[in-house]
């Protein structure tokens, strides 16, 4: 579900007109919906709350500030992914004992920074991290908290860029690898180990590879246990999917209703990772079209976003539902919609049954608030878009468009 829906023939956010948005800050534009993304989480807040979970937003799906107070406002604490993202972590004033940190690569910096903030947890992903977090933490004279993340080896049948949880994914610590890093972590006097990890892909629609890793760490746990070890906390990640084009994806109450008796009965502290699910409906990207180009072949709708706004349809051939902003009962047409980037990937759709289309014209390409400005970049000297913030009637610039200045602002021209 979300916010963004037609009232006589024109997109709304909220209870804005988007095209009035868009008269004043211009294209390409991130418009978010504050009901939706807070909406989601409370959603699931709600289907879990028997077990009252800490729901740690994945910043990197999006991490703009105003989104990330937004949630942490509601209770939400944050699951980071480097020292940047612990950094605005903080900025928003998100408690650290809210904060969990996975990571293949955590640098030495990085480490010592979230060691001395106290965040809740290092999600460890090898032997050598682990060591290494040891050591930083014996020279800090601190002990501190971690969860080995394990690797289940399930399939969660998403596209494979996004699967993150078997063998051949380099995330994760497999059973037998990680049950001897258990036994012997006694040697390890600045860590302790608390607790155990999962994340095992991304837009994940159906419940059975969850209850499938879920079972699989839990049976693993319980075997903790019989050899006197003890685990506090289960963190079972992110991954649920969204509705990006016709999938039917689980809600929050079916994905409850599958792993809550599971969680319940294991008696752990749950810990859960969700990213897209709250971010991903939440926000449109509009554009408008700068050109109608017609070829032997094709035609080509080109518009001013590009895959440096947008790269999920060039990076895992993603699908995102695009519409005019205001609603036209004319003839359709089959069209590329292409981005100025001199690049065949800078594509937004392909083949494409839309209304036919003139300069000027805007559109919103539709669930474009994860992993859209969060994976935003400056390719071909292109200026990041502005993001704005809708809530209700009001709507508040949230990053400001970049501008030249911001281009060149790291750089020097040297002498050669
Ligand atoms: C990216 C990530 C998430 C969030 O994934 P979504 O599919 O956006 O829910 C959660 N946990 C970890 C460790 C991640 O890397």
């Amino acid at each position: 579900m979300h916010e963004f829906n037609f009232k006589d023939r024109r997109l709304y956010c909220e209870n804005v007109p988007v095209d009035r948005i868009v008269k004043e800050f211009k294209t390409p534009l991130y418009v978010y919906s504050y009901a939706t993304f807070v909406g989601h989480f409370l959603k699931l807040q709600k289907a879990f709350k028997d077990i009252d979970p800490l729901i740690c937003y994945s910043v990197k799906a999006n991490s703009n500030l105003s989104v990330l107070k937004a949630l942490v406002d509601k209770g939400a604490g944050l699951d980071i992914v480097s020292g940047g993202e612990l950094f605005r972590a903080l900025q928003v004033g998100c408690p650290p004992e809210r904060i969990v940190y996975a990571s293949v690569g955590k640098t030495e910096v990085e480490i010592e920074a979230a060691i001395k903030k106290g965040i809740l947890f290092f999600n460890v992903e090898s032997l050598p991290e682990l060591e290494n977090i040891n050591r930083i933490a014996a020279r800090l004279g601190k002990c501190t908290r971690v969860a080995l993340r394990i690797n289940p080896d399930v399939e969660p049948r998403t596209h494979h860029y996004i699967t993150t949880g078997k063998l051949t994914n380099k995330f994760g610590i497999d059973f037998q690898t990680a049950g001897k890093i258990i036994l012997e972590s006694g040697r390890l006097s600045h860590v302790r180990i608390k607790g155990i990890h999962i994340h095992i892909g991304s837009q994940i629609t159906i419940g059975a590879p969850f209850v499938e890793a879920i079972r699989k760490v839990i049976a693993f746990i319980r075997k903790l246990k019989a050899a006197g070890i003890s685990i506090e906390y289960l963190n079972i990640g992110g991954g649920l999917g969204i509705i990006y084009k016709n999938e039917r994806p689980q809600t929050a109450q079916q994905y409850a209703d599958k792993v809550l008796p599971i969680l319940k009965k294991s008696g752990l502290r749950i810990i859960m990772e969700p990213g897209r699910f709250i971010i991903g409906s939440a926000a449109i990207l509009v554009t408008r079209v700068l050109y109608v180009k017609k070829t032997p072949l094709k035609k080509f709708v080109i518009v001013d976003a590009g895959m440096n706004d947008l790269i999920r349809p060039a990076l895992y051939s993603a699908h995102h539902e695009i519409v005019p902003l205001t609603f036209s009962p004319g003839a359709k047409e089959k069209v590329d919609i292409v981005g100025p980037i001199c690049e065949s990937g800078d594509f937004l759709a392909k083949e494409r049954v839309l209304p036919a289309m003139k300069e000027g014209d805007l559109l919103a390409v539709m669930c474009a608030g994860a992993y859209g400005f969060s994976m935003a970049s400056n390719y071909n000297s292109r200026k990041r878009a502005a993001e704005v913030l809708v809530k209700n009637k009001a709507v508040k610039l949230i990053r400001r468009r970049e501008n030249n200045d911001d281009l060149v602002r790291n750089e020097f021209i040297v002498e050669t």
